[in-house]
């Protein structure tokens, strides 16, 4: 007959597991939850920074290993929750339950950033996060277009209520302008417009805000990092050498401004051909080269598929029409390890472990 398996002891064997981004483990990171002891069933939860936790099957069989062990226990079962960080830099401003807000952004344009950030936002939403999504572009809005997406709706109130599309909420300078209505920013208008899509906007609670940036290392792209407490950017790249260097820019930028770069994509860096064969149309490996020589997380490669671009021109993003393409797994990782780099940055800008949960 073996001995009353005690909480003690069941947390003493989780104690040894560490999450493997954040280098601590589950008991000092308070992520433990419910722990429960039935006989010789041990049951608990475990909340993860982010639904979106690419380590999440890791973390699942690291736990159950350690319970297995201790004296006793002959079933685990194990419960998976989350919590996303609020990042402490959003608090600056006023009465926004944002918990994360990341930028995109390109050295240039017309190299997919406004894709991403859309199948990004909405790959996050279909792991179970709340997200929203700034178009921030203001010389190609076309976040609308790609979410099919025409006006906002009608407000009931002095804010301004964000469309929702494919489980994201969005709004975008291209749907407070006419068509066609010539738009011409200046370094403070800008500032305010930006200002006003962040409290004049009826987001609600969101865990990410992803940020459609505008290309370049322009007046806009720099009074936009200035004018948001980001907790971190995301720079879209080309392979080939001259989008590398643009995108160098652009990373510099985020940095001498003390954004946190949480890492680079590199998009269109392949095309698969019907028989089998791989093409580089732009060169291969350079967004990883990049990445390396600034000392930052290259986040993956992002192939050429024709379906991007008619789900671009049709408002059905890549991840909800084909969630299965090698286009849309690639995005689908890419998000998580996005979501994972910023729990890190948020954590590690709190400097308050363990977590804070907020009821
Ligand atoms: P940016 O925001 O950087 O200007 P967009 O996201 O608007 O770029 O993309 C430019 C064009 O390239 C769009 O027509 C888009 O559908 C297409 N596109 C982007 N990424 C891919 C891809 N991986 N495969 C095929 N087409 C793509």
């Amino acid at each position: 007959m073996s001995n009353k398996i005690t909480k003690e002891a069941v947390l003493a064997a989780l104690g040894k597991v560490q999450e493997p981004e954040l280098h601590q483990d589950l008991v000092t990171l308070n992520m433990i939850r419910n722990l429960e002891i039935e006989g010789d069933k041990v049951s608990f939860t475990v909340m993860l920074t982010t639904p979106a936790c690419p380590l999440r099957g890791r973390i699942d069989k690291e736990v159950r290993e350690a319970v297995m062990a201790v004296d006793g226990v002959k079933t685990v079962e194990v419960k998976m929750d989350s919590d996303v960080p609020n990042d402490g830099r959003m608090r600056g401003l006023v009465n926004m339950p944002i918990r994360n807000a990341i930028a995109i952004g390109s050295g240039k344009g017309g190299v997919g950033k406004s894709t991403i950030s859309v199948n990004i936002a909405v790959a996050l939403a279909q792991s179970g996060a709340r997200v929203g999504l700034m178009d921030a572009d203001i010389y190609g809005p076309n976040t609308p277009t790609m979410l099919g997406v025409d006006k906002l709706p009608a407000p009931n109130g002095p804010k301004l209520i964000p469309a929702e599309a494919y489980g994201i909420k969005m709004v975008s300078m291209g749907l407070l302008v006419k068509p066609g209505q010539p738009l011409i920013w200046r370094g403070p208008m800008l500032n305010s417009a930006i200002r006003q899509f962040l409290s004049d906007v009826e987001w609600g609670e969101l865990d990410y805000l992803i940020i459609d940036l505008p290309p370049g290392t322009g007046d806009a792209a720099l009074s936009l990092a200035q004018a948001l407490p980001l907790s971190g950017a995301v720079i879209v790249t080309l392979p080939q050498m001259v989008s590398l260097e643009d995108a160098s820019r652009g990373l510099n930028m985020f940095k001498q401004l003390e954004v946190p770069i949480l890492g680079v994509v590199e998009n269109m860096s392949y095309l698969d051909l019907p028989d089998g064969t791989r093409m580089d149309l732009f060169g291969s490996g350079g967004g990883e080269a990049m990445a390396k020589a600034s000392n930052e997380t290259f986040l993956g490669q992002i192939p050429i598929d024709q379906n991007v671009r008619i789900g671009g021109d049709t408002g059905k993003p890549i991840v909800v029409s084909y969630p299965d393409s090698a286009v849309a797994k690639a995005i689908q990782e890419i998000a998580q390890k996005i979501a994972a780099k910023a729990s890190v940055a948020a954590m590690t800008a709190n400097n308050a472990l363990p977590i804070n949960i907020t009821e």
